[in-house]
């Protein structure tokens, strides 16, 4: 139980980026398992499921169509392409959460993590995760057998773009062991919980307290 489990406080927003091959999506299952207070924003894509993807799990995957009509109708926090597909966040299920005092994780890439944090500076917190080498990146991306070697590549190109954004993050991993970047994330995310300004029954509780002292 956390300290601050009676004061009631607002949800945050965990944004984990890296280029694909970091480790992020595992960083990303392992935190929503341990955690019960942070649940993870599904996004739509207009990508084809890989093997074993399960919509309305991994992703809700739309027609170009569809997401042309969720793009326009606002219904989307933020969207971007990538590669050749269209990614967004859907808003709904993100207000809802935060307003509930409930975490949201996202696994989105640099241009959504920027227009979050101009939308809702003040909820977001960024990770950024690096693999521990140029080397490892190209070995995981190989070890994902379903992408064909042009397609290994072309991600190796984009992982080089996506990690020129570092900078733009709050924190930064380097992924060397899953371990102890598990202990990094949560430890981000505990110290990020008990910041102040969103313990917004913070005032109540000290006012009560002082009445009584
Ligand atoms: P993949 O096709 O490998 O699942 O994802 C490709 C990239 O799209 C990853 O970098 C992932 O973080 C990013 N991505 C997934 N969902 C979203 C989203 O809703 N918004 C944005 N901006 N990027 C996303």
């Amino acid at each position: 139980m956390s300290e601050t489990s009676t004061i009631e406080r607002r949800g945050l927003l965990l944004v984990l980026s890296s280029p694909s091959g970091a480790g992020k999506t595992t960083l990303a299952r392992r935190l929503i398992e341990a955690d019960a207070d942070i649940s993870m924003s599904v996004s739509v894509t207009t990508r084809k499921a890989r093997p074993g993807e399960v919509d309305g799990r991994d992703y809700t995957f739309v027609d170009e169509a569809t997401f042309r009509r969720m793009a326009e109708n606002n219904q989307l926090l933020e969207w971007a392409r990538v590669f050749d597909n269209c990614y967004g966040t859907p808003r709904a299920p993100v207000e809802a959460a935060i307003g509930k005092g409930h975490d949201v994780l996202f696994d989105i890439d640099w241009q959504g993590a920027q227009q979050l944090s101009e939308k809702m500076k003040h909820d977001v917190v960024r990770v950024f995760i690096l693999p521990p080498s140029a080397a490892s990146l190209e070995e995981r991306l190989r070890a994902r057998a379903q992408d064909p070697d042009e397609v290994v590549r072309r991600r190796m190109d984009e992982a080089a773009a996506e990690i020129s954004h570092w900078p733009e993050y709050d924190y930064v991993i380097v992924n060397t062991d899953l371990t102890r970047s598990m202990e990094g994330l949560t430890a981000i995310l505990t110290a990020e919980r008990l910041r102040r300004e969103r313990l917004n029954g913070l005032t109540a509780f000290v006012r009560d307290m002082q009445s009584q002292l």
